[in-house]
C-alpha cells in the first residue's frame, strides 16, 4: 500500500487526542489526520465512566489554575461549536477534617487566585448537604466554579466539530510503530502507513507500547468507578448535591450527582498496586472490594443502599509526581501528550490548545517542568511511581 502523506497524524483520539484534534482542525491549510485503536467514543479509555469532576481550587496547588480556568472557557467554546451539553457547573464540594493537608493546600490555592468559594462548618453542612453523613469537626470547600463534565459526551463533541472542520479520522486502526525520519515521521498502521510532517502522541495509557523509553516513566494505575441507589434520589439530583471530594481517615472518595435519576457516583480506590501494562488491568472489583466500598460509601452518606448497582475498572497512566508530559521533541517533528496522571480529563482541553500551538512551533505557556528530560531528571532522584494517591 502507498504511504499517505499529510502535515499531522494524533494517534489516539481518547482525551487529550480528542482536544488535540480540535485545536489543530482549527488551523487554516493544516491537513489533520487522527488514528484510534478502537472506534469512535469507547470504553476502554481513560476517560470512560459518565462524569469527571472539575474543579479549580485544586488541592495539588496553584500549578494547574491556570490550566483549568483556560479551560473552563474552552469547555464552554466546545459547548457551543457541538451545540452539547459537557460541563454542568454545580460546584465542587470537598470535605475533610479542619486542617487535612489537601484540603488546606486547596484554602491556600482560592486565596491565591481569588477563586469564588465558600467554606462551611460541620453544622453548615449537615444543614446544606444531608446526603453527606458529616463528622464533628469536618469543613467544607464549595469551589463554585467546579462542577461536572459529561467526558464520552465531550471527547465524541471534540472529534465531531473536529470532523466538520477537515480532519480525516480513522477508527479500529492500531498505530503499530512510528519512526522519524529526515522527511518526516512514518506512521505504521494496521492499515497501512502515513508520513507525517509531526505527530502527535495522545496514547495515553498504551503509550509506553510505541515508546519503550517511556517505560521508566510512566506506570498505570487501577481507579474504580462505583454508583449507588440512595433512598430518596430527588436529594442527588446535580442542583442539589455538587460533585465531591470527601477524605475521612485514610479514606478517599470522589464522586458526582446522579445523572440517570437513580444512582450516584461514589467511589474509592481499593489498594490496587500499579502496573505496566493495560493487559495487566484486573476488569473488575472483587466481591470483596465491592461490599467494603459500599460499607465505607454507608459511613460517608445518608439513605443509600450500600450495594453498588454498577461499577467499572479503569487505568490511567502516572507519572511519579502526577505532572503530565507535555513535550515537543528537539527535532520538532514529535509532540508528546500523555502521563495525565488521574487528573487530566478537566483540563485537556488546555493541553489541546498547547498541542497545536507546539505543532505550529509557536510559543506556548506549558510549564517546562512538564517537558520529558525534566521528568527523566527528577526520576533519577525519586524513582519510578510505586502507587499511592487519587
Ligand atoms: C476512573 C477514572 C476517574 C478519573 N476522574 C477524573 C476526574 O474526576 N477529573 C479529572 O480531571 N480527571 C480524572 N481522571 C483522569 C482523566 O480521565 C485522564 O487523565 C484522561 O482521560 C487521560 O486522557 P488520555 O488522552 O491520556 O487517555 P485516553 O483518554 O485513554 O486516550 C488514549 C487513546 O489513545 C488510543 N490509543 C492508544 N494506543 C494507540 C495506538 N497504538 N493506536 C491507536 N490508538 C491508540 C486509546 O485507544 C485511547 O482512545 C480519571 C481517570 C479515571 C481512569
Amino acid at each position: 500500500m502507498d504511504m499517505q502523506k499529510t502535515n499531522v497524524v494524533v494517534i489516539g483520539a481518547g482525551t487529550v487526542g480528542a482536544m488535540a484534534l480540535w485545536q489543530l482542525s482549527k488551523r487554516e491549510g493544516l491537513e489533520v489526520v487522527g488514528i484510534e485503536q478502537f472506534g469512535r467514543v469507547h470504553s476502554h479509555g481513560s476517560y470512560a465512566g459518565e462524569s469527571r469532576v472539575f474543579r479549580t481550587a485544586v488541592h495539588e496547588g496553584g500549578t494547574y489554575v491556570r490550566m483549568i480556568q483556560r479551560s473552563r472557557d474552552l469547555w464552554r467554546e466546545l459547548e457551543r461549536e457541538s451545540g452539547r451539553d459537557i460541563y454542568t457547573e454545580v460546584g465542587a464540594l470537598s470535605i475533610a477534617p479542619e486542617g487535612f493537608p489537601d484540603l488546606v493546600t486547596a484554602l491556600g490555592t482560592v486565596a491565591e487566585f481569588d477563586l469564588p468559594h465558600r467554606v462551611l462548618s460541620d453544622s453548615e453542612l449537615r444543614a446544606e448537604y444531608p446526603q453527606h453523613r458529616i463528622q464533628d469537626g469536618d469543613i467544607g470547600l464549595l469551589d463554585a466554579h467546579g462542577g461536572g463534565l459529561r467526558p464520552e459526551v465531550a471527547v465524541m463533541s471534540a472529534l465531531d466539530v473536529a470532523e466538520s472542520n477537515g480532519a480525516k479520522l480513522y477508527f479500529n486502526t492500531p498505530v503499530l510503530g512510528i519512526e522519524e525520519r529526515a522527511d518526516g515521521v512514518v506512521v505504521r498502521t494496521t492499515q497501512g502507513s502515513w508520513l507525517a510532517d509531526t505527530v502527535v502522541v495522545a496514547s495515553g495509557s498504551w503509550s509506553t507500547r510505541l515508546f519503550p523509553e517511556l517505560n521508566d516513566l510512566l506506570r498505570l494505575q487501577v481507579l474504580g468507578l462505583t454508583w449507588f441507589m440512595p433512598k430518596q434520589p430527588e436529594l442527588f439530583v446535580p442542583e442539589r448535591f455538587p460533585v465531591f471530594l470527601r477524605d475521612s481517615g485514610p479514606v478517599h472518595f470522589f464522586g458526582a450527582p446522579s445523572f440517570d435519576g437513580y444512582a450516584f457516583k461514589a467511589c474509592t480506590n481499593p489498594e490496587w498496586p500499579v502496573f505496566r501494562d493495560v493487559a495487566e488491568v484486573p476488569t473488575s472489583h472483587t466481591r470483596e472490594e465491592l461490599i467494603k466500598i459500599g460499607q465505607r460509601a454507608a459511613e460517608l452518606f445518608n439513605g443509600i443502599n450500600p450495594e453498588p448497582v454498577r461499577q467499572s475498572v479503569h487505568h490511567c497512566a502516572y507519572t511519579p509526581d502526577r505532572l503530565p508530559v507535555i513535550d515537543r521533541s528537539a527535532s520538532g517533528r514529535v509532540v508528546t501528550l500523555t502521563g495525565m496522571s488521574g487528573h487530566g480529563f478537566k483540563f485537556s482541553p488546555q493541553v489541546g490548545e498547547w498541542a497545536a500551538q507546539l505543532v505550529a512551533g509557536e510559543d506556548t505557556t506549558v510549564d517546562p517542568r512538564f517537558a520529558l528530560a525534566a521528568h527523566l531528571e527528577r526520576l533519577a532522584v525519586t524513582g519510578p511511581y510505586t502507587g499511592g494517591g487519587h
